[in-house]
């Protein structure tokens, strides 16, 4: 009989109403009886917490992988996560990022809370634990289930603030597609090679700086100054930023700072196409980062910082080619 190992966070499956509003405080037990799991399968549960995931830090990020880790060393068949869905994009790309196991680590959550006279949580979790028990899901690394999809963590974003459909991968696609008690292949998305990633110590600080029309680098001065050894931008368009930006950019790289681009639009890659834009950062040494999201992107810079301090470039390079 396949076993799956549920960990719960919290997030708003486990949320219900209270006089302030909602709480994450439904145990991982809960969840599962809500879940009616299928019958051929043994699920465990443990809980690492009761929070929403806005309130999650970098550090409970690598603490739940380290915890999903444990149990896949205990001989489950695969690992589900309840989480909230605001950063779940975050914390199911830094589980993908590190796993070198062919089971999968599958997250899911919910739009509407525990209490909810219509709750999407319980098929949600049903379907992760069908997925995660699947062998369709193996050599896939770290999935996020949602409404009837499963996506690869690697470009999946949060899409729609309140719909049941809160997920996409733009330009990707979803990987598995739940039908009833099936669990079928769309797509096998290429995975890069797993990071050497000391997940017993803190990232390095890596921060996103928002670009929007007229945008100056105070902000990105500030993020240097509070210790970031590494920035994101949020670009406009395929890669562009303002001029102030690009100047304060092309000083951090020229200082030892990386710089790293993605897209505020999305969908699509970004492209150093134009000269006073995106290809002038590309002249100054800033690095394109594919169609991650900036906020998928922002680990992937702490990460090859973390692993390679001397040379992240070379990580990135390695990890945006495949
Ligand atoms: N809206 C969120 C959720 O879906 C809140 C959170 O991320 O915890 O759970």
């Amino acid at each position: 009989m396949a076993r799956v190992h549920l960990i719960a966070t919290g997030g708003t499956i486990a949320s219900r109403q209270g006089p302030d509003g909602l709480s994450a405080v439904t145990p991982a037990a809960e969840l599962l009886a809500a879940a009616r799991p299928p019958a051929q399968l043994t699920v465990t549960t443990s809980d690492l917490g009761t929070v929403g995931s806005f309130a999650l830090t970098t550090s409970d990020l690598l603490d739940l992988v380290l915890e999903a880790r444990r149990c896949l060393g205990e001989g489950v068949d695969g690992v589900v996560v309840t989480q909230g869905t605001d950063t779940m994009e975050e914390s199911a790309y830094l589980a993908d990022l590190v796993h070198d196991d062919p089971r999968p680590i599958v997250f899911t959550g919910a739009q509407r809370p525990f209490d909810s006279p219509s709750p999407d949580g319980p098929g949600n979790l049903a379907d992760a634990l069908r997925v995660a028990s699947s062998r369709a899901a193996r050599e896939l690394g770290a999935l996020l289930c949602f409404d009837g999809l499963a996506f690869a963590a690697r470009g999946v974003r949060k899409i729609d603030t309140l719909r049941s459909g809160a997920f996409e991968a733009p330009g990707r696609g979803p990987a598995i597609r739940l039908a009833g008690e099936s669990v079928l292949t769309l797509a096998t998305p290429a995975r890069p090679s797993p990071l050497p990633l000391d997940l017993r110590a803190e990232l390095p600080r890596v921060d996103v700086v928002a670009c929007y029309l007229g945008a100056d680098a105070s902000l990105l001065h500030a993020a240097v100054r509070a210790g970031a050894a590494g920035v994101v931008l949020q670009a406009l368009g395929a890669g562009n930023v303002p001029p102030a930006i690009a100047e304060g950019a092309e000083e951090l790289v020229a200082g030892g700072v990386p710089v790293l681009v993605c897209s505020r639009v999305p969908s699509g890659p970004v492209a150093p196409l134009y000269a006073a834009g995106g290809a002038r950062l590309a002249r100054g040494g800033v690095v394109f980062a594919g169609d991650l999201s900036p906020w998928q992107g922002r680990l992937l810079l702490a990460a090859a910082l973390a692993v390679a301090p001397a040379d992240p470039q070379q990580v990135l390079a390695r990890h945006l080619t495949v």
